[in-house]
């Protein structure tokens, strides 16, 4: 049974295809670590030797804290790490953690504010079904008889507001690890510092917010093993593959990395990656040329038809021979019916009832029949049922987009 944690949810939410990559087939990343994540870490390592030392009763200079994380970023630096913001460097990132740890330093020096008992602590929480999880606090304090606060260090670049932090998963499996560890407690205090705007953002939770927390987790579980029984995890792209380290070796991008270094062509290629790529350059070039050529002669047929229209009405003779073909000329009346927004056909739609005209105009829609099989408003079974009487076939489409 694996053990799950509040990231490993995160990133099956975020993209199942991810999940597969990182939890299921456990394959190494072909890219680094984001400046982002990086920062983020030397931040919470430079913070979590800051309070290791203070339980010791020795309380290091705000230099010292500097000198410390300077230290931690130098060792740990790699040049496989990302920076993805274009306008931003690594020093940037760098100078934003000093800044952080400076304003922290100066808002909770001397860090007495509670007894710390737990830094990196590992907590274990124990949920319905036998699911198992597990997490890492940043820091847990403890601030009186049965009175616990749960610290999270942020080092994000957005504050959320009290809603969010109020429904936020992580530190809710943390309430409900530190309730299972000590059933003395009484009072938990949920506390997110949000490092970069010297902001400290609080919530709690009760009995009824637990066990809602429970069973979305649970369900959420039992969500990613039906996916990994069923080895379902399509890709999700969003704004966040910019930052995904396993960009690389998804199909979503992938060709993009193979282009960029013209891997040797697959022995089941008939082209190579740089061809491919270039063939989509060729397609949408055509398909500008078609659609330009398409709009002229659009104009050019409209200046023909127009000058045979008048034409005909000068002359009066009702059709025109041409070599192998002949042109009439008709003039028929076109009915619109008021589009949906239109409160107009509401009413026509209430007079065809009225009337008791509405099963001469009414058929099936094959658009809505695709979107209720698609919707949960038809049961499963029903949809089998339905889908009997379709003919399914594979229509190989491609689309283009802008990058
Ligand atoms: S690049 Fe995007 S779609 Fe691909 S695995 Fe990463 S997050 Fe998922």
């Amino acid at each position: 049974m694996p053990l799950y944690s509040h990231s490993r949810l995160g990133t099956y939410e975020n993209c199942p295809f991810q999940y597969k990559l990182r939890y299921v087939n456990k394959v190494k990343p072909l890219l680094g670590n984001s400046i982002e994540s990086f920062m983020g870490s030397m931040v919470h390592d430079s913070l979590e030797w800051l309070y290791k030392l203070a339980q010791d009763s020795n309380v290091v200079s705000k230099e010292t804290l500097l000198e410390k994380y300077d230290k931690l970023w130098n060792e740990n630096w790699t040049d496989t790490i990302r920076v993805v913001k274009k306008d931003l460097t690594a020093d940037n990132f760098k100078e934003t953690g000093q800044t952080c740890l400076e304003m922290y330093y100066d808002r909770y020096h001397p860090f007495d504010q509670s007894i710390t008992i737990g830094l990196e602590e590992r907590m274990m929480i124990e949920l319905p079904e036998n699911k198992k999880m597990q997490g890492y606090i940043d820091r847990l304090d403890k601030i009186g008889d049965g009175h616990f606060a749960v610290h999270d260090y942020k080092t994000s670049n957005r504050v959320p507001p009290q809603s969010k932090a109020d429904k936020d998963r992580q530190l809710g499996l943390y309430a409900l690890a530190v309730h299972q560890r000590y059933p003395e407690v009484k009072k938990i205090d949920l506390i997110w510092h949000y490092v970069r705007f010297d902001e400290e953002v609080c919530s709690s939770r009760d009995q009824k917010q637990l066990d809602s927390m429970i069973s979305s987790t649970v369900s959420l579980i039992k969500e990613v093993e039906a996916a990994t029984e069923r080895k379902d995890f399509p890709t999700k792209t969003s704004m966040l593959c910019n930052w995904c380290e396993f960009k690389a070796q998804c199909p979503e991008y992938s060709h993009q990395y193979a282009s960029q270094n013209d891997a040797p062509t697959l022995s089941t290629t008939t082209i190579t990656a740089l061809q491919a790529a270039e063939t989509v350059d060729k397609l949408i070039e055509l398909k500008e040329k078609k659609k330009n050529l398409s709009s002229d002669m659009d104009a050019m047929m409209e200046t023909l038809e127009s000058q045979l229209f008048n034409y005909s009405k000068e002359s009066g003779h009702t059709v025109v021979f041409g070599k192998d073909y002949k042109a009439s000329f008709n003039t028929s009346e076109s009915v619109k019916i008021p589009s949906k927004k239109d409160l107009k056909r509401y009413e026509l739609e209430s007079s065809l009832k009225e009337l008791e005209l509405w099963d001469d105009v009414q058929e099936m829609s094959v658009w809505k029949v695709k979107s209720m099989l698609k919707s949960d408003n038809w049961s499963e079974e029903q949809k089998e049922k339905i889908s009997n009487f379709l003919d399914k076939s594979e229509n190989p489409r491609i689309s283009l987009k802008k990058l």
